[in-house]
C-alpha cells in the first residue's frame, strides 16, 4: 500500500488516492512549496466512515494481543523512520530538527504504552447477590474521527491514533492543513508496519475541515471524536454535535503559569523556563505564558533566564546550530506583535527581543514568520497576554510578594492545561501542587509529558485524558451485565 508521490494523500477502504483537487504545503522558514495534499470533501470523509464501519466488528474480535503486536511492530518502524520522519516534520512545521527528532520518538514510546494499556483494558466482576454474580465490561466505542493540530503534527496525532487502534476501534484521522504530510506519512508506515486491514486506519487531508468534519458529525455512525486544537474550535465542535451524544475528547488552548519561588535553584529554573517557553518557538499548548518570580529573586534570576534566552539561534529548523525555528504563518506572527505592543503600551518593559528578525546572519531566503525570543518585565494582569494565548515565543514575567498571591493569579484563568512550580521546600511545592487548578502540575521539570501520565486540561483546555491508564478510557464504552443464575 505505498503512498504515491503525488498528492495521493487520502487512504481510504485500503486504497490511497488523490482528491478531487490538491492544495499546496510550505515550509513556514521559507514559504517555498514543499509538496501538494489531496483536498478532500465530505465525499470521501464519508467513503473512509462507511469503510471504518466495515471494519470495525474484525478489528473489535482481533485479540487485544494482536492488536498489541501490531502496535509495537508500528512503533518500531516509526523509530527506524525517524530521521526521514523528522525532516519530513521540520520541513512542514519549521521546528528546529532536533525537536522533530524528540517528537517523533517520543511518538513511538506513545505507541508502545498504548498497545500495553490496550491488554489491560479489563473489566471487573461484582460480588453477587442473591440472584447471580454482575460483570462489568469495557467495549470499544466505535469508529473514531481523529483531528489534530500542526504544532506537534507527529505525536497528537499517533497518541490518539495508539489508544483508538489498541481499544478495537477503527480510527480516520484529519491531519491539519498546514502539516499534512507527516500525518499521511505516519498513517502509511503505521499501517503497513502493523499490518492493518482496509478502513482500520484512514486518513483525509482536507483544506475545507469544518465542512467535511460537519458531514462526519452529522452521521450517527461516527462514536467518537478526539480533538487537539483551539479552544475556540473545540467548543464549536461540541456545539455542533446538536442533540446527538457523542463521545467526545478535547484537548484545547492552554494559558500556564510557572511560578519560581526564591527557594528554587535558580540556575537550573532559568534553563528549564527557557526550554519550556522557546520550544516550537512558544507555539505549545503547555508553552509558558506567565512567568510569576518571587521579587526578592528577580534580581538573580533575569540575568540567568537573559543570558539563556541570548543563546537562543533563530534559523531554519533543518539547519545545524538552529534553536529557534519560524511561527507557523503571519496570522501567528500578527497576534505576537498585538501582545508585545499592547503590552509595551501599558507599561511593560522589553528585556529581550520584541522585534521580527528577518534573517540576518542565517542563509538567504528565510522570508517566514520569524521573531526573536522576547522577554517582557514589569507586565501586570490588565494587559491581553495575561489572559489571552500568545502562541509564541514572548515570556511576560510577574513579580509576586506572597506564595498565596502567585497561587490565586495562577489560577485566574479560563484555561487549566498545565502550570510549573519552580522550588525546593517541600510543603510549599505541595501546597502548590494541590491548589494549582491545572491537569498537569510540573514540579521542576520542563516537559512535563511522558506516556504513563494522562494528559489533559481542566476548564476551558479541555475534557478527557490522553495517555497514562486513563487514556484508553476516551474509546471505551462501559457495560454492566447482571446474570441470574
Ligand atoms: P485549530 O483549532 O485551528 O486546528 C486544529 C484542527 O482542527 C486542525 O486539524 C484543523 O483543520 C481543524 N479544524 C479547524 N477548524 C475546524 C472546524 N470548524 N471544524 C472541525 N475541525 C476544524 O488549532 P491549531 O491552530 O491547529 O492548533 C493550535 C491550538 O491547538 C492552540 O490553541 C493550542 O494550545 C492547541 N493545542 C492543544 C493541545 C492539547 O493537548 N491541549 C496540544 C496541541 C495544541
Amino acid at each position: 500500500m505505498p503512498a504515491e508521490p503525488s498528492t495521493a494523500t487520502l487512504l481510504i477502504d485500503g486504497e490511497w488516492r488523490p482528491g478531487p483537487t490538491a492544495f499546496e504545503v510550505v515550509d513556514p522558514a521559507t514559504l517555498e512549496v514543499v509538496a501538494h495534499a489531496a483536498d478532500a470533501g465530505p465525499g470521501e470523509a464519508l467513503a473512509a466512515l462507511e469503510a471504518a464501519c466495515a471494519a470495525f466488528p474484525a478489528w473489535r474480535a482481533t485479540p487485544s494481543e494482536d492488536r498489541a503486536t501490531a502496535l509495537r511492530a508500528a512503533a518500531a518502524a516509526i523509530r527506524a523512520a525517524a530521521e526521514p520522519l523528522a525532516e519530513l516534520m521540520t520541513s512542514e512545521n519549521g521546528k528546529p530538527l532536533h525537536e522533530a527528532r524528540g517528537e517523533v520518538m517520543g511518538s513511538a514510546r506513545m505507541l508502545d504504552w498504548a498497545a500495553e494499556e490496550g491488554r489491560r483494558a479489563d473489566g471487573r466482576v461484582t460480588p453477587g447477590n442473591q440472584a447471580g454474580p454482575g460483570l462489568v465490561l469495557r467495549t470499544p466505542v466505535g469508529p473514531a474521527l481523529a483531528i489534530t493540530p500542526w504544532n506537534f503534527p507527529a505525536s497528537m496525532l499517533v497518541r490518539k491514533v495508539g489508544l483508538a487502534l489498541a481499544a478495537g476501534c477503527p480510527v480516520i484521522v484529519k491531519p491539519a492543513e498546514q502539516t499534512p504530510m507527516i500525518g499521511t506519512e505516519l498513517v502509511r508506515i503505521i499501517n503497513e508496519a502493523a499490518a492493518l486491514p482496509a478502513g482500520v486506519l484512514q486518513s483525509i487531508t482536507t483544506t475545507r475541515p469544518a465542512e467535511v468534519v460537519g458531514a462526519l458529525l452529522d452521521d450517527p455512525r461516527l462514536r467518537k471524536v478526539s480533538f487537539t486544537g483551539s479552544t475556540e474550535v473545540g467548543l464549536g465542535l461540541i456545539r455542533s454535535t446538536g442533540a446527538r451524544l457523542r463521545r467526545t475528547s478535547l484537548e484545547m488552548g492552554g494559558h500556564s503559569p510557572a511560578i519560581v519561588f526564591g527557594d528554587a535553584d535558580l540556575a537550573t529554573a532559568a534553563a528549564a523556563v527557557s526550554a519550556a517557553k522557546f520550544a516550537n518557538a512558544g507555539q505549545s499548548c503547555i508553552a509558558i505564558n506567565r512567568l510569576y518570580v518571587q521579587r526578592g529573586a528577580l534580581e538573580e534570576f533575569l540575568p540567568l533566564l537573559l543570558e539563556r534566552v541570548a543563546a537562543l539561534r533563530l534559523g531554519h529548523g533543518a539547519d545545524e546550530g538552529t534553536t529557534l525555528g519560524p511561527l507557523i504563518d503571519f496570522a501567528g506572527l500578527d497576534k505576537v506583535e498585538r501582545h508585545v505592543t499592547d503590552a509595551v503600551k501599558r507599561g511593560a518593559t522589553v528585556a529581550a527581543g520584541g522585534r521580527r528578525w528577518t534573517g540576518e546572519g542565517a542563509r538567504p531566503g528565510l522570508t517566514g514568520a520569524f521573531y526573536e525570543p522576547t522577554v517582557l518585565t514589569g507586565v501586570d494582569d490588565s494587559m491581553l497576554i495575561s489572559s489571552e494565548e500568545t502562541f509564541g515565543p514572548v515570556l511576560p514575567i510577574y513579580a509576586f510578594d506572597d506564595d498565596e498571591d502567585a497561587l490565586r493569579r495562577a489560577n485566574a484563568s479560563e484555561y487549566g492545561l498545565a502550570a510549573y512550580v519552580f522550588g525546593s521546600g517541600l510543603s510549599r511545592i505541595w501546597r502548590a501542587v494541590e491548589s494549582l487548578d491545572f491537569g498537569i502540575v510540573a514540579v521542576n521539570d520542563p516537559a512535563p509529558v511522558r506516556p504513563e501520565l494522562p494528559f489533559g486540561g481542566m476548564k476551558n483546555s479541555g475534557q478527557e485524558r490522553e495517555g497514562g491508564s486513563e487514556g484508553i478510557d476516551a474509546y471505551l464504552e462501559t457495560k454492566s451485565v447482571s446474570v441470574r443464575l
